[in-house]
C-alpha cells in the first residue's frame, strides 16, 4: 500500500515525489510515456530559473536523473483505470497499485482540428511536435495549421529543415516574425481534407480546394486537460480543467491534481513545480 501514488512524471509530479520522498511517505510515480512530460517537446526552456540556455529534453533528463539519484520507485506504465472502495486501486495495462491518496499530474494533451480521418494520420504524417518530429521532414514539404503564437514559434524552428513550409491560419495572427523567411508561405484559409497514400500525408485539401503536396502537417489547436482517467468520479472542472482548493483538493477526497491539468492563473514551470511542494505539504501533514 502506497501512502502516495503520482500520475505523471512531468516536474509537477517529479516534484510532488522528490518533496514525497524527503517526509518518508512512500511514494510510487508512474507515466505512459517519457520522464519529464512536456518538456520532451520543448525547444527551448525560458523563465525556468538557474537555467539562460537549457533544452527541455536536457532539463527532463535532469528530472529523471533526481528521481533516480533519490531512489524514488517509478514505473513506465499508462494508467487506464482508478477505482475508489477504501482506499484507491490504480490499474495500469499490467499491474494495480493500491494507495491512500492519488495526485493527478497527467498534464494537457494537443487538441486536434476535427476533421476526417486525422487521427489516423497521427504519426503518420500528422504531429503536434516540432521538436519531436520535424527530423523526419528534412528537404521535405510540410503544412502548419495554427491560431496561436506557439504555430509560428514552431514554424520558425521547422524552416531550417524543411524545404518548403505553408503555414495555414484562418485568423488575425501578427506574422512578421515569418513574412521574411524564405521557405515560407502564409496562406489564409482552413484545411478541408487530408489526403494520403500508403497510409501516410500525401496532400491537404483546403477550404478554397487548394491542394497542397506535403508530407507532414503540424498542427497547433491549443491543449485539452488529460482528466479522462476521471470520467467516473463526477469531478468538477472549469473549461476541462479540473477545480481544486489552495491544497490542491479536488471534491473528492484523497484525489488531488497539480501541474497543467487543473484550473490557474499562470501555466508555467516554475508553478506546476510548486504545486508538486504544496500538495505534499498538505497530505504529509493528514499521513503523520
Ligand atoms: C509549447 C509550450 C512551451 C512552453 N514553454 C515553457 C517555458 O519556456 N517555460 C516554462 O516555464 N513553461 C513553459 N511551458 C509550460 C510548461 O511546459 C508546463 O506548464 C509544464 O511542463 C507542465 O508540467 P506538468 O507536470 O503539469 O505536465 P506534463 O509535463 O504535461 O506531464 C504530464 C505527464 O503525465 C503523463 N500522463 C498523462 N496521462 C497519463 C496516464 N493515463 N498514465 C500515466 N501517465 C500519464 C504524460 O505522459 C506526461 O509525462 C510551455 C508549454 C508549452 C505547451
Amino acid at each position: 500500500m502506497y501512502d502516495i501514488i503520482i500520475i505523471g512524471m512531468g516536474i509537477s509530479g517529479i516534484t510532488a515525489a522528490i518533496y514525497g520522498k524527503r517526509k518518508n511517505l512512500k511514494v510510487l510515480l508512474l507515466d505512459k510515456s517519457m520522464p519529464g512530460g512536456m518538456l520532451n517537446n520543448l525547444e527551448k526552456v525560458s523563465n525556468y530559473p538557474g537555467f539562460t540556455n537549457i533544452k527541455g529534453s536536457e532539463l527532463a533528463l535532469h528530472l529523471f536523473n533526481q528521481v533516480k539519484a533519490l531512489d524514488i520507485p517509478y514505473k513506465l506504465e499508462e494508467v487506464v483505470k482508478i477505482e475508489k472502495k477504501a482506499n484507491f486501486l490504480v490499474k495500469t495495462k499490467t499491474n494495480q497499485y493500491e494507495t491512500k491518496n492519488i495526485i493527478l499530474a497527467t498534464g494537457k494533451k494537443p487538441k486536434l482540428l476535427g476533421i476526417n480521418s486525422e487521427r489516423d494520420y497521427f504519426g503518420r504524417g500528422l504531429s503536434t511536435c516540432a521538436v519531436c518530429d520535424g527530423n523526419f521532414y528534412k528537404d521535405l514539404d510540410v503544412a502548419v495549421i495554427g491560431n496561436n503564437k506557439l504555430a509560428i514559434e514552431e514554424s520558425l524552428y521547422l524552416s531550417n529543415i524543411v524545404k518548403k513550409l505553408y503555414f495555414i491560419t484562418n485568423i488575425d495572427l501578427d506574422l512578421t516574425k515569418l513574412k521574411n523567411i524564405k521557405n515560407i508561405q502564409i496562406i489564409k484559409d482552413e484545411i478541408k481534407e487530408i489526403n494520403g497514400e500508403n497510409d501516410k500525408i500525401s496532400a491537404i485539401t483546403l477550404k478554397s480546394n487548394k491542394v497542397l503536396n506535403v508530407k507532414g502537417l503540424f498542427v497547433y489547436n491549443g491543449y485539452i486537460p488529460n482528466t479522462d482517467l476521471l470520467n467516473e468520479f463526477k469531478v468538477n472542472k472549469e473549461a476541462g480543467y479540473i477545480l481544486v482548493n489552495e491544497n490542491y483538493e479536488t471534491n473528492i477526497p484523497h484525489l488531488y491534481a497539480i501541474g497543467d491539468v487543473i484550473k490557474k492563473g499562470i501555466y508555467q514551470l516554475i508553478t506546476a513545480a510548486f504545486d508538486g511542494l504544496k500538495v505534499v505539504d498538505k497530505i504529509n501533514k493528514e499521513t503523520k
